[in-house]
């Protein structure tokens, strides 16, 4: 008899077992076919098919790894990856990129692939996000998430607090100094309320008595 632990019992027919087994995806990137074996749960009884988390993550792993035989192709997933980060139907998608409504659902799942001048824009835009926007913006396409990216960009540039007012405005002086093209606008923050937010003052009056959390730079 089986440890508990080791059986599983199918949920869908709640009679079977679920055993390891393995479903083969194929994709045709230039044409050559590349396999990847994955990994599933089929029910000895029904035949029902599950992935669970280790399996889904495993997965992931072997999928990723047949990016080595796409060349300078994109995978699907980096192409829906593109999309829903910024909430886009794949019909406006297309339209961003001057395509026929169906497009991205093909190069989602790889029936057919973006050509070199496409695949290069596609890659612009995943690495620099004002690619997108200009595209859209040119298009007169919405993008939903594009404020919440936007935030998420600035949260990322936030910088760790030094841990008192004074070095916190030494920090700003010399940032100042050693970038002077850069934007001068620094946001001081304690307990994520803005007690500073005017064009950087070097006096430091404005931030005493006050524990300093993080400096946000605009
Ligand atoms: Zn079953």
């Amino acid at each position: 008899m089986k440890a508990p632990s080791q059986y599983h019992r199918c949920p869908a027919c709640k009679q079977g077992e679920l055993v390891e087994a393995t479903r083969v995806k194929t994709f045709a990137p230039h044409g050559t076919p590349v396999a990847v074996e994955l990994r599933i749960s089929r029910c000895t009884a029904c035949g029902a098919e599950l992935i669970n988390a280790e399996q889904r993550r495993e997965n992931l792993r072997r999928l990723q790894e047949r990016k080595s035989a796409y060349g300078s192709l994109l995978l699907g997933e980096e192409i829906v990856a593109l999309r829903k980060k910024y909430g886009l139907t794949q019909q406006r998608a297309a339209k961003i990129f001057g395509k026929g409504l169906i497009a991205f659902s093909r190069y989602e799942n790889e029936t057919s692939y973006p050509d070199a001048s496409l695949t290069k824009l596609l890659k612009r835009a995943i690495e620099n996000p004002s690619v997108l926007k200009a595209l859209a913006d040119e298009e007169g396409v919405e993008i939903p998430l594009w404020q919440a990216r936007c935030s998420d960009e600035r949260a990322a540039k936030l910088v760790p607090l030094p841990a008192s007012p004074e070095s916190a405005l030494l920090w700003a002086r010399l940032r100042s100094e050693r970038e002077p093209a850069h934007p001068k606008r620094f946001e001081i923050l304690t307990a994520g309320v803005p007690i500073h937010t005017e064009k950087m003052q070097l006096s430091g009056t404005a931030v005493n008595d006050a524990f300093v959390e993080e400096i946000r730079v605009s």
